[in-house]
Parts: C-alpha cells; sequence; structure tokens
C-alpha cells in the first residue's frame, strides 16, 4: 500500500512574528513523519492567509519559493478562523489522505502529529487533539475557556471537551463534511455530526511563541453564541419550557385571585387586572416558544445537511463507464 499524502492546514492572520519560528517547526515534523515512513514524501504543509494586515503573506510564499514542501493560499479578506481552516481543508480534500488543521502559534504540541497518523494508520478517520492541562493559560483564560465548554454542551451543542481545531480529518471525512453547505460554521461541533470512527491524542498546551491571541473572551463569546445557536434550538426550547411554567403558575395566579375577590379583601377591579395580566403572560410565552419550535425546525431544514452517510459496503456499487 502506499504511503498516505498529508497536508498540515494552518490558519495565519497578522502572523508575521510567529510563522517565521513555528515554520520550521512543522517542517521538522513533517521531516520526522516521512523518513519514518508514515506519509508519504508528497505530503505539504498548506498555509491559509486570512487576509492579513502585515507580512504573512510575503512570508509564505518566500517559504514556498524555498521549498516545495511549504505551499499556500490566501482568502480575499478576513473572514476569521473558522472560515480559514474551512478554505484549507477544502483545498486539501483532493489533493490529500489525511489532513492535520491546527494554529500556526505553537501552541498545540506540533509532536502529537505524530500519535494522531499513528490512530489513522491504525483505522480510525477522525482524531481529536485534546488538551491534558491548562497550566500555561492565565486561571482567567483557563476559567472562561473551560466555561465555554459546558456552556456550549449544557446548550446542546456536544463537543469534545477541552478540543479546539487541532485535529487529523481523512480526505474521506472532508468529502461528506463538504455536504454541509450551512454559511455559520463551528467545525469543532461539526465534524463529530459526519460520524466514522474517531479517537482522541492527549497534549499539554503551550504559550503562544509570539504575538497576541485573537481571542479575546469578546470574541470568545461571539464564538460560543454561534456554536450554541449554529448547531441547536435548545434555546428555543428553554422559552417554550419558561412559557410552560408561566402558564402554570399565572394559573395558580388567577385562582388566588378569585378566591381573593370572594373572600372581599380587593378593592374592585384588582381582579379581572390579575387575572388578565396573569392569562397575557402565560399564553404569549407559550405561544412564543410554540412559534420558535417551527422556526427552529425551519432553521434546520434550511441548512440542508445530509440525511445519512454511508461509510461501508460490503458489494462496490456499479461504475458506469460511459458518461456521455
Ligand atoms: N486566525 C485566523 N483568522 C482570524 C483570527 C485568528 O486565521 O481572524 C488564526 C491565527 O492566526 C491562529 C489561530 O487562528 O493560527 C488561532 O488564533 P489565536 O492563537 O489568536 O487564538 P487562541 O489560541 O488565543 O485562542
Ligand atoms: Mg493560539
Amino acid at each position: 500500500m502506499s504511503k498516505p499524502i498529508l497536508w498540515m492546514v494552518i490558519p495565519c492572520y497578522n502572523e508575521e512574528m510567529v510563522l517565521p519560528i513555528t515554520a520550521p517547526m512543522f517542517r521538522q515534523e513533517l521531516a520526522d513523519l516521512i523518513s519514518e515512513g508514515k506519509i508519504s514524501e508528497q505530503s505539504r504543509i498548506c498555509f491559509v492567509n486570512d487576509g492579513s494586515k502585515d507580512d504573512t503573506w510575503q512570508i509564505i510564499t518566500e517559504l514556498s519559493k524555498q521549498d516545495e514542501h511549504f505551499i499556500g493560499i490566501s482568502q480575499s479578506r478576513n473572514r476569521g478562523h473558522q472560515n480559514a481552516v474551512l478554505a484549507g481543508l477544502m483545498e486539501a480534500k483532493d489533493q490529500c489522505d489525511i489532513t492535520i488543521s491546527i494554529d500556526c502559534d505553537g501552541q498545540d504540541d506540533i509532536h502529537a502529529m505524530h500519535a494522531m497518523v499513528d490512530a489513522y494508520l491504525d483505522g480510525c478517520e477522525v482524531v481529536y487533539g485534546v488538551r491534558a492541562r491548562r497550566t500555561t493559560d492565565t486561571f482567567f483564560k483557563r476559567f472562561t475557556a473551560e466555561g465555554f465548554y459546558h456552556l456550549m454542551n449544557w446548550m446542546g451543542a456536544d463537543i469534545v471537551f477541552n478540543h479546539a481545531d487541532y485535529r487529523l480529518i481523512s480526505s474521506r471525512v472532508l468529502d461528506h463534511f463538504a455536504d454541509y453547505k450551512e454559511v455559520n460554521i463551528f467545525l469543532r461541533g461539526m465534524v463529530p455530526l459526519v460520524g466514522f470512527k474517531s479517537t482522541s491524542v492527549y497534549y499539554d498546551r503551550a504559550e503562544r511563541i509570539a504575538g497576541e491571541s485573537h481571542y479575546p473572551l469578546k470574541k470568545m463569546l461571539a464564538l460560543a453564541f454561534d456554536g450554541i445557536t449554529s448547531l441547536s434550538v435548545k434555546p428555543i426550547r428553554l422559552i417554550a419550557g419558561l412559557g410552560l411554567v408561566i402558564s402554570v403558575l399565572s394559573f395558580i395566579g388567577v385562582i388566588w385571585a378569585i378566591i381573593q375577590a370572594f373572600a372581599g379583601y380587593v378593592v374592585a377591579g384588582w381582579t379581572s387586572t390579575v387575572c388578565i395580566v396573569c392569562f397575557m403572560g402565560g399564553i404569549q410565552l407559550l405561544c412564543l416558544g410554540v412559534i420558535g419550535e417551527y422556526i427552529g425546525k425551519i432553521y434546520m431544514e434550511t441548512k440542508a445537511r445530509p440525511r445519512y452517510i454511508i461509510s461501508e459496503r460490503t458489494w462496490a456499487p456499479y461504475e458506469r463507464e460511459y458518461k456521455g
């Protein structure tokens, strides 16, 4: 069997400080994997320039001139980390057998690629890189980042805990992933939806080698919000549930107000006012929840996600030769 071709997909946004340091590290890892006979000599390191405003693209073109193993693509403008990774993966999928996406700042242990490729050779098609410890992150970053995963899971977006966008995906899985046509993408929530055999590889997260994080709390919250709303309709369910609770409470409120009226403790008009307020409040929220359910359904339908994906067959489909 010929060796698999690996493409590393590396998003870069304003990383002129980092790239000259980490590019040789990626190159070394690729060379090691090739010399150990795990991957093909045709393997490549693909940088995705995400509309950087500094010299990142110049550095990438320089690298590609010096060494054919480095290649680069550039997005017409800054579209954000998730889109940059997606662009790279889609570029790669028809050229290689496996992809590994990783940030370019050296925070994720590059050597974990060895374990990822081993897992692929053992038959896994998706391998998640998971941060075992976050000792180098500040308490605040750790607290907010871990809170992010708990919030996501609670809101119905199943994601692998402490796994960011460092993962191996086979081209076969990417072919199916390409059928997920949605525009709002949250890769770490979507990749598990495709299925296929997967496993995790653990590593320690290091500090950024140079430059600054592009993910301050504000962007992280935006990512969490995007992730929840694009993967789950649970917030709508919560509204419907709240509507139900308020309706029950209102019903009790109405009975209570009537009892009060009969007991004669109240001024004229109070009972009817309370009854109307309770009734309207409960009904309105409940109706909003019901309408929301339908909107949730429409939302999921508009994504036009594949309804099934076949991973194995005991027979080979007939391939028509005539394609006229
Ligand atoms: N990145 C990108 N586009 C953006 C922001 C970030 O391609 O708009 C890249 C960035 O170059 C890096 C990766 O995404 O390779 C992760 O960003 P960063 O290290 O700033 O995030 P953190 O690790 O702090 O969460
Ligand atoms: Mg980083």
